[in-house]
């Protein structure tokens, strides 16, 4: 059965083009006729390849499994992220997608070992959380679905290539009913009133349609080009505006976290997949010229490169609206931040989740379009202060760029979160916020942004007890990594790829 304003044409086949296009065909089915507009004349940006967990609810919600995902996209498995050199030179931690020791009578772990630390008896905290101390030991292993305590809770995402993953998206949409037209956009015709009504192509053909979604990049031709909705500029905050990006060999075996290096005028990323890495330098073009920041990534890439330099040049923000009359802005054209916590395709999942939440039927009242800017809008901010305080903490003075960062004034709404750890040591947690407390904790503890005083609670706790249960904890968690196989052991035994390196992607 089909109802009227039922026809959703998407204008991009990039990676958010074909997560949206499964998505939709498995939520709508035959309630929707989704059509999808991809030009093989213009490329897909084609770099994002490291992900956070919730990667892995969206492809499972289309019924796929992480084993046979990790196969067709040569992928590798991560546990976090290694921060090398960001909160001084030398200085190395972990941000692990897991929690962090366990919770007595309602106070949280980092309660007691702040008091721990500050007594210089305690470890540094990754060794209380297993995601990390499994990362820091090149090890990997499936969470355990019942674990006995919640110190053994962590979870995992991926590194894959981004164009097998976007073709595995494309494969199931037009399973599942979704029309690809390989055509070059020409012009975007409109109603009176501004709506969209349909997308011209070069060859002559004219697409119409009832929603349209913007996957075209950060060109945004419908929501910007089209529509002039406007972008909110960031960058007096993230100063990173362009990025150079190539692939290499694989040396030694893949290790289970995504790995970024701070440099002089910005930070390197090596994204190690089962038959190649990805590396990139992201950099601000104010504080270094291209070819020192080119000269940088060569000189720091061990595996020799497979292909071209690519420079990627980018404004760090987010649209003014994402949902604009009859279009929603999604990917690349709904805007961007820095891939330094790999979010941006966490942010094409939400906002599809959004438009299955809101979307209950095909007639859109304004209120569900005011609620999806919202909420979209909140969740670029939140990502924005997370990325923010990367640089602002740093306690490095050795370059102009790191000097103007941690001198440089920071949005109220970080202000607040910060001056509230430091206060009291509790992390406040917002609704439509991708990053939790254990995410908020851990850059906290890596760049040594740590309350004075601990919750006066755990002072009711024997010191002894105290040092006892922590020395428990870690030397628990010593005995999960022990006995857990090596990232690369798991990976041949459970999930090896046939693709080669310097296959076609
Ligand atoms: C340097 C860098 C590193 C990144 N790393 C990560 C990461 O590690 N993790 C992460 O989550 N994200 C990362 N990202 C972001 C990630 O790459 C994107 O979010 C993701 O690829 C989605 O891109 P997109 O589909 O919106 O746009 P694109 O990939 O640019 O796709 C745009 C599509 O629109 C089509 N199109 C454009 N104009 C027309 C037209 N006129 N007619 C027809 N079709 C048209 C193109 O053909 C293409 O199919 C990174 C981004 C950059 C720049």
């Amino acid at each position: 059965m089909c109802s009227s304003n039922n026809r959703i044409v998407i204008a991009g086949g990039g990676t958010a083009g074909w997560m949206t296009a499964a998505a939709l065909a498995q939520h709508f089915g035959s309630l929707a006729q989704i059509t999808l507009v991809e030009s093989s004349s213009i490329g897909t940006v084609g770099v994002g390849e490291a992900t956070i967990p919730t990667i892995r609810d969206f492809y499972h919600q289309l019924g796929m499994n992480d084993l046979d995902v990790i196969r067709a996209t040569g992928a590798t498995c991560k546990l976090g992220i290694q921060f090398n050199d960001w909160h001084r030179p030398d200085s190395s931690f972990m941000h692990p997608f897991g929690l962090y020791g366990e919770r007595v009578q309602g106070i949280d772990f980092h309660q007691f070992w702040l008091k721990m630390r500050a007594l210089g008896q305690a470890a540094p905290l990754g060794e209380y959380c297993l995601g990390a101390s499994l990362a820091g030991s090149g090890k990997f292993t499936l969470p355990s679905r019942n674990p006995p305590s919640t110190l053994s809770v962590f979870d995992w995402a991926l590194h894959f290539d981004a164009n097998r993953f976007a073709g595995l998206m494309r494969d199931y949409a037009i399973d599942k009913g979704v029309t690809a037209v390989n055509a070059t956009i020409h012009t975007v015709s409109q109603y009176d009133d501004g709506r969209i009504r349909a997308l011209e192509t070069e060859c002559g053909r004219s697409i119409a349609g009832d929603l349209f979604i913007d996957c075209s990049g950060f060109r945004g031709l419908l929501i910007g080009e089209t529509l002039g909705v406007g972008y909110c500029d960031w960058r007096q905050w993230l100063l990173c505006d362009r990025a150079l990006a190539v692939q290499s060999q694989r040396g030694t075996s893949p290790n289970p976290y995504t790995r970024v290096d701070a440099r002089s005028a910005g930070w390197q990323w090596q994204i190690p997949l089962q038959h190649r890495d990805g590396n990139g330098h992201v950099y601000s073009s104010e504080f270094i010229a291209d070819d020192s920041a080119e000269k940088i990534l060569r000189d720091n890439i061990d595996g020799e490169l497979i292909g071209e330099l690519r420079q990627l040049r980018f404004v760090p923000g987010r649209r003014e609206r994402a949902w604009e009359k009859n279009c929603i802005a999604i990917g690349l054209a709904a805007g961007f931040l820095e891939p330094l916590e790999s979010t941006s395709i966490a942010l094409i999942e939400t906002a599809i989740e959004r438009i299955k939440t809101l979307m209950t039927n095909f007639d859109i009242h304004p209120s569900v379009i005011e609620e999806f800017n919202h909420t979209t809008a909140q969740e670029y901010e939140r990502v924005r202060d997370f990325l923010i305080f990367h640089y602002k903490a740093t306690a490095r003075d050795d370059s102009d760029f790191w000097r103007y960062c941690r001198n440089m004034p920071i949005p109220d709404t970080l202000q607040h979160k910060l001056d509230l750890f430091s206060a009291s040591g509790h992390i406040v947690n917002y609704r439509w916020e991708i990053f939790h407390e254990p995410s908020w904790l851990a850059l906290f503890a890596g760049f040594e942004h740590l309350p004075e005083h601990h919750d006066i609670r755990v002072d009711r706790f024997p010191t002894e007890q105290v040092r006892q249960s922590l020395e428990a904890m870690r030397t628990s968690l010593r005995k999960a990594v022990d006995s857990a196989p090596h990232h690369s052991t798991f990976i041949r035994e459970h999930c090896a790829t046939e693709i080669n390196a310097g296959a076609a992607t």
